[in-house]
């Protein structure tokens, strides 16, 4: 536990600032972000030993530290240790113990990525990496390694390259920004940005994920905002992990989202120590909600290199799902994601609700514990389906289902497809078939 030197609250050591007009001034934050130990210890009035410093010392080497004063203000002195703002900011030595399965880059962001700020891994949408920093650099990022690295800042020639291979690529329909921050760029070059990628045709939507209305909620300004909604169908998708993130400066900026018009989506991070527990994933999820956001993931903690001390076990996971679904709206309820490493993408898992099936009937069970049937139906008509539409009873315009062939398990369920397996490219058994001596 670090010495406190008084019992100030930061809200008060702050209160100074808060009072100018510069306080709820975006820039003005990330200017005065903190970045080191000593002003850290400043403004909360603590101490930390020797031993201690030294430790964050080498971990700030690292990986770096940036945390602005709006987030720093959420900090309960008094209960530092546990607190939730302080853990997802504050390094920790922990950061530099790697474990045998840490690795840097779990995701293979790049090995699939196409040209530099582009991870193409599902058919028909991509991830664009448009900015490399963060007003706050969060201790569980998955991107560890490249964020903050202010030797990769894209610009506008890096940007326009990667638009010009969504460009040559018909396949995508959907755009994700994501960084670091896009909203550290700037309005004029977001602007430009949005504005490029909604004159290539064949992109439908374009998303943006930000923390920005976690960290630094005056960033939502409204000549932000007022930019924003002339791109629309733009989606946001955001990043609480707490109820006590929720402020009322945070519920303005998402109302001023919201009221634009952005559909806006929540994923979280399951965090050991900050929300693995189902009572503070529902606090969470009600106040998502209630500010019209709907909760679209919980990520299981990747296996990046100095995450290890915030990964739970997978049951926590499950457990928290088992106690939302059912239990409230089923739009509060996220989907459950371990992102898998090698770059297999987004996997969800969920407590098992089939508990088993016969020819016409299946047993399920509900979240109450309740075993209960569903009898299938006798006259069903099965739809044997060989892609040929123009054959089918079914209403389906060609032009609307423009996708060519099945993918992985679709092609196993699929009729026109002959694939009976998918075989791991190291199989022993296929290896001995391939290697028969010559008789
Ligand atoms: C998460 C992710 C996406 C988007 O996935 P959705 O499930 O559609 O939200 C796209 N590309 C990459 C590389 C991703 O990690
Ligand atoms: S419900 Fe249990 S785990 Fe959650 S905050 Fe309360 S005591 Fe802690």
């Amino acid at each position: 536990m670090p010495k406190k030197s008084g019992t100030k609250k930061i809200t008060e050591l702050v209160q100074k600032e808060k009072t100018s007009s510069n306080w709820y001034n975006w820039k003005w934050q990330i200017q005065n972000a903190i970045h080191d130990i000593p002003s850290f210890e400043k403004l909360l009035g603590i101490k930390f030993d020797e031993a201690k410093t030294k430790d964050l010392q080498k971990t700030l080497e690292k990986f770096p530290l940036s945390i602005t004063p709006y987030y720093l203000s959420l900090i309960d002195v008094d209960n530092l240790e546990n607190d939730p703002i302080y853990k997802q900011s504050f390094p920790s030595p922990a950061e530099l113990q790697m474990e045998r399965c840490d690795m840097k880059d779990p995701l293979a962001e790049e090995k699939d990525s196409t040209v530099p700020g582009i991870t193409h891994r599902y058919p028909d949408r991509v991830l664009f990496h448009v900015s490399n920093v963060c007003s706050m650099y969060c201790r569980f990022c998955t991107r560890k390694r490249k964020v903050g690295d202010t030797d990769f800042i894209p610009d506008k020639n890096i940007l326009g390259q990667a638009i010009q291979y969504i460009r040559q690529t018909p396949q995508i329909r959907d755009v994700l920004l994501s960084g670091g921050d896009p909203l550290m760029l700037s309005d004029d070059i977001l602007d430009w940005l949005l504005t490029e990628l909604q004159k290539i045709p064949h992109v439908e939507i374009i998303r943006i994920g930000t923390r920005m209305p976690v960290v630094l909620p005056y960033r939502i300004t409204d000549s932000l905002v007022n930019m924003l909604k002339k791109h629309h169908p733009l989606w946001i998708n955001t990043h609480f992990n707490h109820p006590r993130e929720i402020t009322q400066s945070a519920r303005t900026a998402l109302a001023k989202l919201a009221d634009a018009g952005m559909p806006l989506g929540n994923q979280s991070v399951l965090l050991a120590g900050i929300n693995d527990c189902p009572r503070i994933m529902k606090a969470l999820v009600h106040k998502l909600v209630k500010n019209r956001v709907r909760p679209y993931y919980l990520y299981q903690c990747d296996l990046s290199e100095g995450l290890s001390h915030f990964r739970t076990r997978v049951g926590k996971g499950i457990e928290i799902l088992e106690s939302l679904i059912g239990h409230t709206s089923g739009f509060a309820v996220p989907s459950y994601v371990i992102d898998a490493p090698g770059g297999a993408g987004k996997i969800p898992v969920m407590p098992n609700y089939l508990i088993s099936w016969t020819t016409n009937k299946v047993v399920l069970r509900n979240y109450e514990g309740v075993i209960t049937t569903y009898q299938e139906p006798d006259n069903y008509a099965p739809v044997f389906c060989d892609r040929n539409c123009d054959n089918c009873k079914l209403e389906l315009h060609l032009k609307d289902a423009n996708e060519d062939k099945a993918i992985g398990i679709e092609k196993l369920l699929s009729n026109t497809d002959s694939t009976t397996s998918l075989v791991p490219r190291e199989n022993e058994r296929f290896k001995r078939r391939n290697n028969k001596p010559n008789k």
